[in-house]
């Protein structure tokens, strides 16, 4: 039993809340999922930087390592002459094996006093040309004396005195000074002879005589003999550590210095165009190289960019903004339908309601007045027999008005929680038997038995309610069974249930029907195909009372077979003398139940 509009209150609200339910749940799930997606690609991104690091640092390890090697072959104190230095730099192959060394170099250090002996040294090692460059007098002379692999450019370099420039010569007096290896500031190479020139950078490692590392620096300016070094074009090196698709994901540039100034640029991994992307990712660090700062800067590419899954969360945004929005309109839909509907059954319960109510008042005034018509003409020859039978069928359609409206009033009663009972202490079986008294001499083509049990079946009631629940059943049987039959209403003892069955052997019920036989209006399609008349409310009417006297009822029926409607209402506990003991109004009649 719902009363109308009851939900309506949450209805209305109902799809407004899913929709906002389901935008904090999108944007919820966004912003986890950005978060993720955000923290891995930063992890990537931090993996990348590290890779690249790790490989810059450790191509000049290996430099640094090839230039001990050749520091040990001159500390030996053997005599190296330029065709033994070709053998040992040509094993190493440099230009297969460390892509971007420009070359292997001694550059020795030349007392003024000593420069005669050391031309006519380079003469006799078939060095024609050797000359030390740039002239003029200095206290001390520094000249490149062999470097290899020979090819053109470093031919160009041969004899150059390093010690003139400052830039180099701060790097050679610092490797001298600390007995380490040294790594210059930014430089063009003597080498670079081409228009398109590259950045460039020395590595010198010292050697002083006896092999040694002299304990003091006066000792190491003093020991000095000269450096093993190697010049490297910038881009050539760099570009041979690194794969093409390992930088277009993740660029770098490497700065000669603390910081990164463009007049500092010693490589740039990828030529960003002065693109206008802007990268996701982007880091900048300064390490220590041979004793010098290098900065190095990184930013993410635009295929890194897009590899990371940032695109999800959009995608859940968007789809979960269009889910939303098409569960709001389809709720928003079946919603107003419902109110609607609501509101249909609450216009159409008022109308019920005023309806009967206005009814009822003439309604009575009619029927007393007919049955009063009735009897007083009874048995006088005032009236024709078509006469009598005129005042017959007001008699009878009075009587079946009253009854609708009766059940019309029963149901807005019950729609509005007004259906009073007067529960009394009551027996059963006797309001059985009473009720198949009153209706037997209606009946023409139909018997109707009833079936008592020995024991009393007490009960707490409304007796007229519970009688109308028997007039109800009982009706229904004789008017469901239009050819005539036997009418059954069986009673039962069986605890704690006072048990009343009312079976007929008329049109039954269709299978499809039962779940729905106790709805208000409802009528089964077998009885309007048949058109026997009814409003579909007697049922209702029932049901809700027994379960007002805590009872059930249930159907059973096969259709064109016959039904039968049982109810159990609980018996009364005590129980108070009765006025006669239970005894069988009527011989049973044996016949099949349907
Ligand atoms: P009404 O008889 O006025 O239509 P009820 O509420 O009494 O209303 O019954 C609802 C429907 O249940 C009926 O329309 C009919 O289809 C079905 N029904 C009730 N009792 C029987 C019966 N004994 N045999 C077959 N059908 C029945």
């Amino acid at each position: 039993m719902r009363s109308s509009g009851e939900a309506s209150p949450h209805l209305r609200w109902l799809p407004l809340a899913l929709l906002l339910f389901g935008l904090a749940s999108t944007i919820g799930a966004a912003y986890t999922l950005a978060e993720i997606s955000r923290g891995r690609a930063a992890l990537r991104f931090a993996t990348s930087v590290e890779q690249t690091r790790a490989a810059i640092e450790g191509r000049i390890t290996a430099q640094i390592s090839l230039l001990g090697g050749l520091a040990g072959l001159f500390a030996t104190g053997a005599q190296v002459d330029r065709e033994s230095f070709h053998r040992y730099v040509e094993r190493l192959n440099i230009r297969e094996n460390y892509p971007g060394v420009q070359g292997l170099g001694f550059s020795m250090r030349v007392a003024p006093a000593e420069r005669a002996a050391l031309l006519e040294r380079t003469r006799a090692m078939g060095m024609e040309e050797f000359r030390i460059w740039p002239e003029g007098p200095r206290d001390e002379y520094h000249t490149i004396l062999f470097l290899e692999p020979l090819d053109t450019r470093n031919k160009a370099a041969v004899g150059y005195d390093m010690f003139t420039e400052p830039t180099r010569r701060e790097a050679m007096e610092r490797a001298c000074d600390t007995g380490q290896p040294a790594l210059s500031g930014k430089v063009t190479l003597v080498q670079e002879i081409d228009a398109q020139k590259q950045a460039g950078f020395l590595i010198y490692m010292p050697i002083y005589r006896g092999g040694m590392i002299p304990p003091d620096v006066a000792e190491r300016r003093a020991q000095l003999i000269g450096f093993a070094y190697s010049p490297f074009r910038a881009d050539d090196l760099f570009r041979g550590i690194f794969r093409e698709e390992d930088v277009s994901r993740v660029s770098f540039a490497i700065y000669d210095g603390p910081l990164p100034t463009p007049q500092a640029l010693l490589h740039q991994s990828f030529d960003l165009g002065g693109a206008l992307y802007t990268p996701a990712h982007s880091a900048s660090e300064t390490i220590m190289v041979a004793g010098r700062p290098w900065t190095i800067t990184y930013h993410s590419q635009p295929i890194f960019d897009a590899a990371s899954d940032t695109y999800v969360a959009p995608t859940i945004m968007i789809l979960g903004v269009i889910g939303s929005v098409i569960i709001y309109l389809l709720v928003q839909a079946q919603t107003s339908a419902r109110l609607q509907a609501e509101q249909a059954v609450k216009a159409r319960d008022t109308f019920l309601s005023v309806a009967s109510h206005e009814l009822k008042t003439p309604l009575t005034a009619l029927s007393g007045n007919a049955q009063l018509l009735k009897r007083r003409i009874a048995g006088s020859d005032r009236l024709t027999p078509a006469e009598q039978r005129n005042v017959d069928a007001i008699v009878e359609g009075s009587r079946r008005l009253r009854k609708l409206v009766d059940e019309l009033l029963d149901h807005t009663r019950l729609q509005e929680g007004r259906l009073l009972l007067e529960p009394q202490y009551l027996d059963l079986g006797d309001l059985v038997a009473h009720v198949a008294t009153e209706i037997r001499p209606t009946l023409t083509r139909h018997t109707l038995a009833v079936y008592r049990v020995p024991e009393a079946l007490p009960i707490i009631g409304d007796p007229l309610r519970i009688e109308q629940v028997l007039l109800n059943l009982i009706g229904n049987g004789i008017k469901y069974s239009p050819s005539g039959g036997l009418i059954e209403v069986r009673l039962e003892y069986a605890e704690p249930w006072a048990v009343l069955e009312v079976c007929d052997q008329g049109i039954g019920i269709p299978a499809a029907a039962l779940p729905l036989l106790f709805e208000q209006f409802y009528r089964a399609s077998n009885a309007i195909d048949m058109h026997i008349a009814g409003m579909g409310i007697g049922l209702y009417v029932v049901k809700a009372i027994i379960e007002r006297h805590g009872g059930t009822i249930r159907v059973s029926s096969t259709e064109g077979q016959g039904s039968t409607f049982r109810v159990c209402l609980p018996l009364a506990e005590a129980t108070p003398p009765l006025s006669a003991p239970a005894h069988q109004s009527d011989p049973p009649v044996p016949l099949p139940r349907p």
